[in-house]
């Protein structure tokens, strides 16, 4: 699950974007911008526009600020997320990460009322990937975070939510467009770490948890043990 990183700093700049990005959301809705809506990023030559993955539905969410400059984005953050938790399929994750979820509408969802989040990517049971953050944007999923001896990792990575529950199994066409998703990355940045919210913030958040295959990603993208945090592979 995502969370709120936010300094007191940035909450100005926030309900600037927040009022200027909620208008460009509403106009625009959920919407693919090229065919294959559902193609995930399963061809290796994946088309980009900045940092906005065409082959991916776009959702736009106003929860993102700037990057520090000369920020070095090398760690993709897995996350695992459901709303209410271990219930799949619908938009409340969309709604969270675009400010309009009805807090009334679930006894959960009063438990985080009012956080504001987001992550650059949501990847569904079915493995559709929807983009929410320009990759070159800060987005807010990380919170209070340490890994790879830096601190705050929403100013260095991108965060990616499969769709399912903490500790539960994720189905194989999440893994297929996850692989896709991350090989992409890397052409574009010098990923070297690969890790979960858990491994960024250890015994404060446990997602995506035991049921997350690790060696399957790792087999999947080929990548060295190294990338990986070293309890998993
Ligand atoms: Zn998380």
């Amino acid at each position: 699950m995502p969370e709120d990183g936010l300094s007191p700093n940035e909450g100005s700049e926030l309900s600037e974007r927040a009022s200027a990005m909620g208008e460009r959301a509403s106009a625009m809705g959920e919407r693919a911008s090229a065919p294959g809506r559902h193609g995930g990023a399963r061809s290796s030559h994946s088309a980009w526009q900045g940092g906005w993955l065409t082959t991916a539905c776009h959702h736009p969410s106003p929860n993102h600020g700037e990057r520090p400059a000369g920020a070095l984005i090398d760690l993709i953050v897995i996350h695992s997320i459901s709303l209410p938790p271990g219930v799949f399929g619908g938009d409340e994750v969309l709604r969270l990460f675009d400010n309009t979820l009805d807090w009334g509408a679930h006894p959960y969802f009063e438990q985080i009322r009012g956080i504001r989040v987001s992550a650059h990517f949501l990847i569904r049971r079915d493995g559709s990937l929807i983009q929410c953050v320009d990759v070159q944007a800060r987005a807010w999923h990380a919170g209070p975070s340490f890994y790879r001896g830096r601190g705050d990792c929403n100013n260095d990575s991108v965060g990616i939510e499969l769709e399912g529950l903490e500790g539960g199994s994720f189905e194989a066409q999440q893994y297929e467009t996850l692989i896709a998703l991350c090989a992409d990355l890397a052409q574009r940045h010098p990923i070297a770490h690969v890790a979960g919210h858990e491994h960024v913030a250890p015994g404060r958040k446990a997602d995506p948890g035991a049921g997350f295959d690790w060696p399957r990603l790792q087999a999947g993208l080929q990548w060295p043990a190294e990338r990986f945090p070293r309890s998993v592979i």
